[in-house]
């Protein structure tokens, strides 16, 4: 990376004009329709979430369209908790996607639901369903049930019990609640058609029995509804006009439809599907994403390297870019892979705007302006934004001794290194010239100190005779300084696709560092490339260097971090403080560099 102190240029890879002039999406469209034909006055969208897992970047994506249309269209958003599964779901779960939802800038206000809470009204409609010949209990074994489904080629088979009187079922599905029968014992199912071209309307399963223990009713109930069942009816309490779910649900619209229109519901809400948001080297299943955090792959849910909302937040990310990403992805009908460079391009522009400049050496060599006396304090002033005055300044101070970058000094330099090299002189950022005059190597030839010496002309970043100097590297005190601990990532997965496994090797080659960031100085503490696992699993392309330790240097400005704070680290980065900071030992993340990593990515496929 080369002397590239102003980020700005680089941000145009991407038109800026594309989301503030962009046109409708179908789903507008279809709102607009429905309020200008009086369909509906109010429009009413949900997030629906089941509490059994953290939310990732794609749960961001249904967050920020359901939540922005209701803003949008100046309706309500409610936060519906999908919880009917007992035995996955916990109130940890339940408690870190309230939090999520609220830093992505979406309020539910009054609106927070639970599925749990219409067990009863559900419980009734299932009685509905029974009294009107449209559900029966089945004693048949799950794997029976699934060998008379049938497939797409051929229809199912009714099943023996498909015929029992309304009253038999009543009776049944009662002792069912009661408890009187055995975790899979019985099932109670919709009584449709078993010869439908869709397989989910061939006699779906309503309830399921599951002595287990829930979250939120305690004991109450040993049978639970599914998602199908509950879901629709679920919407139509709420009166939910737009009911917006991902492209999965699509052969379940039907299903949806059919328990709307048979049942005595308040309201008919309207399922429409739009595609998954995916993004390159990230991994949306809940259900991995848990083994990651399992098996220790990672430090934890919210590890900066996670595509968890938390994992980030750590990071840095802003909801403003999180937000813009959604909008930039846009809805679309079909599934498509978002590149990871459109989400680090609307971090860089967000902060672009408004992070503080700083200077921090990541990878330290130390240089001693041997024409400075020892005792010297010199004092330059250094905006705290480059383009925004009002953003104010800080002092930058010049010591004898200072660290540069080590890869901003090169011993023998090709010709077009503009850095620090023997005899080429280069520019201290905020204050003054520098040229090289010799090295100290240690015995196995290392350099540990850089000799120097400043012309005391060009204090103040010029001379009086106008000479250009080419490269501006950027530099700390080696006396006063904030030393920290610097975590660098990569991506956690090697692969742009992290579930695309090479049959033939059964592991992914680790990508080459060759970055040309700050080498790793401490532990590393990479995740394990999973030796040992069965051969063939995502696992496999988790990428060793996807965390890098460096202990860096920062300017004194530094020492006032908080937790959270968020920086422009000169040439090397966005930055952010780490909730693993303590007094004395700060922790700083990096967000994401300042290069546009599109352009290289582009040129690779
Ligand atoms: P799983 O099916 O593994 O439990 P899920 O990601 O579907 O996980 P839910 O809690 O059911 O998890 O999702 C809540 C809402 O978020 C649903 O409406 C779902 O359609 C939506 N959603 C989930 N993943 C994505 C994604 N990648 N892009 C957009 N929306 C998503
Ligand atoms: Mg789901």
């Amino acid at each position: 990376m080369d002397g590239n102190l102003n980020s700005r240029g680089l941000l145009g890879e991407f038109d800026m004009s594309e989301s503030e002039s962009r046109s409708k999406n179908f789903i507008e469209e279809i709102i607009e329709a429905d309020l200008a034909s009086g369909k509906h006055s109010t429009i009413v969208t949900r997030f629906p979430p089941e509490p059994n897992g953290y939310l990732h970047v794609g749960h961001a994506m249904a967050i920020c369209l359901n939540g922005g249309l209701a803003r949008e269209y100046n309706g309500r958003f409610h936060l519906r908790f999908d919880d009917t599964n007992p035995v996955k779901e916990e109130m940890e779960y339940v408690q870190s996607i309230m939090e999520d939802v609220k830093w992505l800038g979406f309020d539910w206000g009054e609106n927070l639901y639970f599925a749990s809470d219409y067990f009863e009204q559900l419980f009734e409609w299932a009685v509905h369903l029974i009294k009107a010949g449209l559900a029966y209990v089945d004693d048949s074994s799950a794997e029976e049930i699934r060998e008379m489904r049938g497939n797409l080629t051929e229809p199912g088979r009714e099943s023996p019990f498909r015929n029992r009187s309304a009253d038999e079922n009543l009776d049944l599905f009662e002792r069912m609640r009661k408890g009187e029968f055995g975790n899979g014992e019985k099932v109670l199912r919709a009584r449709i058609d078993m010869t439908h071209p869709n397989m989910n309307m061939r006699d779906p399963v309503l309830y399921r029995i599951a002595h287990a223990h829930h979250h939120r009713t305690g004991d109450a109930w040993c049978i639970y509804p599914m998602y199908d069942f509950a879901h629709g009816q679920s919407d139509a309490i709420e009166g939910i006009t737009h009911s917006i779910c991902t492209l999965e649900f699509e052969e379940h619209r039907p299903l949806y439809d059919w328990f709307i229109e048979n049942l005595p519901v308040p309201h008919q809400p309207r399922q429409i599907e739009f595609a998954r948001l995916n993004v390159t080297y990230m991994i949306t299943s809940k259900r991995k994403l848990l083994q990651l955090v399992k098996e220790g792959h990672v430090r934890g849910w919210d590890d900066p390297r996670m595509p968890t909302i938390s994992g980030i937040r750590r990071r840095g990310y802003t909801p403003e870019s999180i937000r813009e990403m959604t909008a930039r992805a846009g809805v679309a009908k079909r599934n498509k892979i978002n590149d990871l460079a459109l989400m680090e391009f609307c971090l860089r522009k967000d902060l672009e705007e408004k992070a503080v400049r700083r200077i921090a050496v990541l990878d330290p060599v130390k240089v001693v302006i041997t024409n400075l006396p020892e005792d010297t304090r010199e004092v330059y002033a250094g905006p705290n934004h480059p383009a925004k005055p009002e953003m104010g300044e800080r002092e930058v101070v010049l010591t004898r001794e200072i660290f540069i970058e080590r890869d901003d000094f090169m011993e023998d330099p090709p010709k077009k290194y503009f850095r620090l090299a023997p005899g080429q002189e280069v520019r201290l950022r905020y204050a003054c010239y520098i040229t090289a005059t010799d090295v100290v190597k240690d015995a196995e030839g290392n350099i540990t100190e850089i000799h120097a010496t400043m012309d005391p002309e060009s204090r103040g970043g010029s001379t009086p005779d106008g000479r250009r100097v080419k490269g501006t590297i950027h530099w700390v005190s080696a006396t006063e300084n904030v030393p920290f601990e610097c975590r660098l990532y990569e991506t956690l997965f090697t692969k742009e696709d992290p579930n695309e496994v090479d049959p033939s090797t059964g592991s992914g080659q680790a990508p080459s560092t060759g970055s040309g960031q700050a080498p790793s100085t401490g532990s590393g503490q990479a995740p394990s490339t999973g030796s040992g696992q069965a051969p063939g699993t995502f696992l496999d392309n988790l990428n060793p260097h996807s965390l890098e330790i460096t202990k860096a240097f920062g300017e004194p400005a530094l020492a006032a971090a908080s937790v959270g704070e968020r920086f422009q680290f000169e040439r090397k980065g966005y930055f952010c403080v780490d909730p693993d900071s303590k007094a004395g030992s700060l922790v700083i993340n990096r967000s994401v560099g300042l290069r546009d990593s599109w352009g290289k990515q582009s040129q690779r496929s």
